[in-house]
């Protein structure tokens, strides 16, 4: 049997799609399930579009992810020499032809056929009218051209896609593609061929958009004498809207989630449910990276179009911020402690990793993305002001108001240094309140926080110490 090989291969323009990371992850899982190999190849053939750090900037983002490759990165640029070979190749069979045409030609005669209403596919100028000795005068005097593939006229071509079923494609409808561009370079549809099949390469898995490119490179494969991979071409994205998802509706960089902070496991996490499914009756959502390898398959990619659902997403890093030990939490929430003023401004004990797993701990059941560590928070970091009333439960006297502060004080004054934990602060204050907690809990939480809403007086005040707490509760009683 031949090894099963697969290939994840972009075009770096920059950044990474949220489309593109899909077709590598999923190229990845279906590797590792299938003990198959997985090449990065790089496909860097448009000059148009080089990008400088594009490169690195993609191998970043795939080693963030966890995705690991077996060969590569093979870059496309450094194999022309070979295009150049097939593409001369398939001139001498007879499937392929030079054009010599002038871009100005050829943008005249896109205009004729849009005024027509007709497709816009070249009208084989080069292959109806020059003559061999005129081809090989030009070829002589160094002519700029291309070499276009000789689509045959009226034919269907056929082809198996593994999620899609039979697909089938009248050759009228496709254009005589150019293989070979005039600064020497493959195009896409020529360079993908020759790798897939030197890099043997037994299935192509990318994304909807590439499927009317796949009976240009059928008809390839056939003149070339080659056995076609299989195809596998996963559903698009789209914006709720169910348009196509584009920048417009929403961010699209896979570095834009990750500066937002969102955690690589959620990511993957979504990215993967983005057009599969673990299969009928299954109701578990959340997966590591080991789960989805162990459970992807192909036959449950869908065909329909797959919604991005940012909230989905927002809760699914949510619920990845919980599963994180506070260690890993911490590490990868420093960054952006360091970029708010709260936090910059506060005492080096505050700022100290002890304290910050503290608040991570507090905090992570209500962070959605790692850049709002911290926000609804600030009271941890500074000092606080609020408003004398705000101390009162309900319509309680400032008299007992105090008297309640002056309660929890004594409460809290007694739990000793060591035991200072959240358990016994919770404890001892719970058995102190009794049946009324409200008339404890309140003043105590705001005289702690300064807010209306905040995490339960126990947690703010295990976080802040015993130090600050009582000094907290000190200046709320001055103030009644
Ligand atoms: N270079 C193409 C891209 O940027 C690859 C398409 C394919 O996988 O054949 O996505």
């Amino acid at each position: 049997m031949t090894k099963i090989r697969v290939r994840f291969a972009p075009s770096p323009t920059g950044f990474v799609h949220i489309g593109s990371l899909r077709t590598a992850l999923y190229n990845f899982l279906f590797a590792k399930k299938n003990k198959a190999d997985f090449v990065l190849r790089i496909e860097d053939t448009d000059q148009k579009r080089y990008v400088k750090g594009a490169l690195e900037s993609l191998l970043k983002v795939l080693e963030w992810a966890g995705i690991t490759w077996d060969e590569g990165p093979i870059k496309q640029s450094e194999r022309l020499e070979i295009y150049k070979k097939y593409a001369s190749e398939l001139v001498k069979k007879g499937h392929a032809y030079y054009c010599f045409c002038e871009p100005e030609r050829l943008e005249e005669m896109r205009k004729e056929q849009q005024a027509m209403k007709k497709p816009p596919i070249y009208d084989r100028y080069c292959l109806r009218n020059l003559t061999e000795e005129e081809i090989n005068k030009n070829l002589k005097n160094n002519c700029s051209y291309t070499i276009r593939l000789k689509i045959p006229e009226n034919e269907t071509v056929e082809f198996e896609d593994i999620i899609r079923g039979k697909m089938k494609f009248n050759t009228d409808l496709i254009d005589d593609q150019v293989l070979l561009k005039s600064d020497g370079f493959p195009t896409y549809h020529l360079a993908v061929v020759v790798d897939d099949h030197e890099m043997g390469i037994t299935y192509v898995i990318r994304g909807e958009e590439w499927l009317p490119s796949t009976p240009k490179h059928i008809l390839l494969y056939k003149y070339f004498g080659w056995k076609a991979p299989e195809f596998v071409h996963l559903p698009l994205l789209l914006n709720p809207d169910r348009s196509k998802l584009s920048k417009r509706q929403g961010d699209v960089a896979v570095e834009d989630y990750i500066k937002k902070g969102y955690l690589k496991e959620a990511i993957i996490n979504f990215v993967a449910l983005l057009g599969w499914n673990p299969g009928k009756g299954e109701t578990q959502e959340i997966f590591t990276l080991e789960e989805l390898i162990e459970k992807f398959d192909l036959s449950h990619v869908h065909k329909g179009g797959a919604v991005f659902d940012i909230k989905k997403l927002d809760w699914m890093n949510s619920e990845w911020i919980k599963k994180i030990s506070i260690d890993e939490l911490y590490d990868r929430s420093f960054s952006f402690w360091k970029e708010k003023n709260f936090y910059n401004n506060s005492s080096e004990e505050k700022k100290s990793e002890e304290y910050l797993k503290k608040v991570l701990a507090v905090e992570r059941n209500r962070l959605s993305k790692l850049s709002e560590v911290g926000e609804s928070n600030k009271f941890f970091f500074g000092d606080i002001e609020y408003e004398k009333k705000l101390l009162s439960w309900k319509n309680a006297s400032g008299e007992d108001t105090k008297k309640s502060l002056e309660k929890s004080l004594d409460v809290l004054t007694n739990i000793s240094d060591v035991n200072w934990t959240l358990e016994n602060i919770e404890k001892m204050l719970l058995e102190a309140a009794e049946d009324k907690r409200g008339e404890l809990l309140w003043p105590l939480r705001t005289a702690l926080t300064g807010e209306q809403k905040s995490p339960s007086p126990f947690e703010v005040a295990w976080v802040l110490g015993k130090k600050e707490t009582i000094k907290r509760i000190n200046k709320a009683i001055k103030m009644m």
